[in-house]
Formats: structure tokens, C-alpha cells, sequence
């Protein structure tokens, strides 16, 4: 029996609403990755949805469920960068304002697409949260409509509807792999997926550097852990002290936690380029990582993984991957 604090009623008109705004995103066999893993493998292409990430899912059920009132009010987020870029595009969307706050761990080149999507860009604090400490000074001062990036229902019931598609594409999925940071996509998908199926299994994927939600389940309360440098920055940051939502439904919802090395992020990006010609950046190939690696228990025989995003800085990107295919690293 499936205890969640948001109804599936939430993410069906979730669909409803975004329907039209967002991609629905393809989702391509893999026979070289079904091949080598033993089980038929599936990608979920987030990456290709609109401003490179499944983000705007979230961004824009919750936009658009605004009141007339608050839309004139505008909004404010604070964000690691593909959040702040989703709030900046839906809000310019429906034409409010918006304060996207990063912190300076924030690659410029991110803060500089959230600022071409028209929104206010305030970068200020060394860590995550410190640019959330300062984003609530200026919430309060200017009287903005807050959009969290993942601890809010009308954020995880967007997110959620990647599961839906899902569903209606592969209804025989039994396995999903997931990246997992502040845990509202895993949290939306697993819901929706569990929802069909509880057998359903969902298996989420953090970093090495920064298992912060891993170590907050075990721990059972949101704990801090210390922030380091990665391939895949978007899942750097904390699950927020006050977490009321993510923190219990990543716990009730997981089967299988993993966590994969810098070395394996790489990986899963390399092939994704060689194999599929897909672009990814290290958040969004953990899963494909960790398949390669041989880090997933049970795949299953029926796996879907969500690749999320595909906000890449080039010349770093080119660096990593392209040395790695000279290399030769991934040709048997
Ligand atoms: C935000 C993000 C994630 C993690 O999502 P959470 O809801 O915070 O767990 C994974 N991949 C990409 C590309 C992201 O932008």
C-alpha cells in the first residue's frame, strides 16, 4: 500500500496543465546497453526536453497554478542552475516576473541562459545554502511567491508526469533507474510508476561526492554533507533542514540506493555520446553509469532509464568526453 502526502488525482491534472508547454520526450530502446546489462534497457530522454532539463515540468505545474494575485507579485527561486533555468523560461512563458538566486559554485555560463530567459539573476554565497539564506531575505523583502525546486507537491506532481509517459510507452517497465538529488523527480516518477504497479521497482541513483538524500534517509532526518566538486553538478545541494515532503517519499519509494564514482559519471556520458549520439551532462548519464558498471543489484529484465538533462559546458564537456573516446576506454 502506497502512503503519499500527493494524490495521483495531482499529477494527472499536472499533465493536464502543462500539456502543450513542455516536450513529451521520447524513449529509445538501447540493444548495445539491453546487450551487456542482460535485461531490455530503455532511455528516457529528458535531456532533449526543453531548456535541457525535465525541470520545467515542475516549473511550469507550478506557474501555471498560480492566482491571478500572485502571478502579479512575480516569483523567486534559488537553484544549482537547470531549476533556475525552468523557473526563468516558465515565467517568461506566462509573462511574470522572476528572481532566480545561485550561489558562486554556479558555472557562469548557467547563470548567464537563466538570464537569457528574461529573468533577474542574483548570484551571491559560497554554498547552496548560502544562496538559499539569501534568497529568503529577498523573498520576504520584495514579497515574491517562492517555487522550490523540489519540496513542493505541484513541483513533484510535474516532475511525476516523466512517470505517465513512461507508463503509456513501456507498460511493462519493472525497473526504473532515476538520478536522485533533492529527490523530487524520483519522488513524482516513483509515485506515478508505483501508482500502476507497486511491484514496480525504483532504484536511485546519487553521487559518490554528495549523497546527501541517501544519508538523510539512513539518518532519518535532512543532514548536511559537505559539497564537492563533480561532473554532475546538478546534484549538488542540500535536501533543505525543513524537508517535508522528498525526504519521507524517497524513503517510502526507493528499493535500491546507489551511488557511482566521478570515474563512472564519465562513463555513462561517453557512451551516451558514442552509442546514441546523445549529449548528457554528468547528472544526467549517473544511470547509465551505474548500469555499466555493474552497480545495479537487479536490473530487472524491463528497465527505463531517466537520462534528465543535458545543460553541458562545452569546452568541459568536450575535455572529459573526448579524451575518453581517444582513449578508447569504452570499446571493448
Ligand atoms: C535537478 C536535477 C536532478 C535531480 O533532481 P532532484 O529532484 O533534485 O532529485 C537530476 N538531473 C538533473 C539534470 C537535474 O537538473
Amino acid at each position: 500500500m502506497l502512503h503519499s502526502p500527493i494524490p495521483l488525482s495531482a499529477v494527472y491534472q499536472a499533465r493536464q496543465r502543462i500539456a502543450g508547454r513542455v516536450l513529451r520526450t521520447p524513449l529509445i530502446a538501447s540493444p548495445v546497453l539491453s546487450d551487456q546489462v542482460g535485461a531490455a534497457v530503455y532511455l528516457k530522454l529528458e535531456s532533449l526536453q526543453k531548456t535541457g532539463s525535465f525541470k520545467v515540468r515542475g516549473a511550469f505545474n507550478k506557474i501555471l497554478g498560480l492566482s491571478e494575485e500572485e502571478r502579479r507579485r512575480g516569483v523567486i527561486t534559488f537553484s544549482t542552475g537547470n531549476h533556475g533555468k525552468a523557473v526563468a523560461c516558465a515565467a517568461g512563458d506566462s509573462g511574470i516576473a522572476a528572481v532566480v538566486c545561485v550561489s558562486e559554485h554556479v558555472p557562469a555560463y548557467r547563470a548567464k541562459a537563466i538570464a537569457a530567459y528574461g529573468a533577474e539573476v542574483v548570484v551571491r554565497g559560497k554554498s547552496q545554502d548560502e544562496a538559499e539564506e539569501h534568497y529568503r531575505r529577498l523573498q520576504r523583502d520584495r514579497d515574491l511567491i517562492p517555487v522550490k525546486p523540489f519540496d513542493d507537491p505541484q513541483i513533484i506532481a510535474g516532475q511525476a508526469t516523466i512517470g505517465l509517459e513512461i507508463l503509456e510507452d513501456l507498460p511493462r517497465v519493472d525497473t526504473a533507474l532515476i538520478p536522485l538529488s533533492g529527490g523530487g523527480l524520483l519522488s513524482g516518477i516513483a509515485l506515478a510508476l508505483k501508482s500502476a504497479n507497486p511491484s514496480i521497482r525504483v532504484v536511485a541513483v546519487s553521487i559518490e561526492r554528495s549523497p546527501v538524500m541517501q544519508e538523510s534517509v539512513k539518518a532519518g532526518k535532512a543532514v548536511a554533507v559537505e559539497e564537492r566538486d563533480t561532473l554532475a553538478d546538478s546534484l549538488l545541494g542540500g535536501i533543505g533542514l525543513d524537508n517535508r515532503y522528498t525526504l519521507p517519499m524517497v524513503g517510502e519509494l526507493t528499493d535500491e540506493f546507489i551511488a557511482v564514482s566521478e570515474e563512472q559519471i564519465a562513463g555513462g556520458m561517453t557512451y551516451a555520446l558514442e552509442e546514441h549520439g546523445l549529449v548528457l551532462e554528468g547528472a544526467g548519464a549517473v544511470g547509465i553509469g551505474a548500469l555499466l558498471a555493474g552497480k545495479v543489484r537487479d536490473p530487472g529484465s524491463c528497465t527505463a532509464v531517466v537520462l534528465s538533462g543535458a545543460s553541458v559546458d562545452l569546452p568541459r564537456y568536450l575535455d572529459v568526453v573526448g579524451e575518453r573516446i581517444l582513449r578508447g576506454s569504452n570499446r571493448g
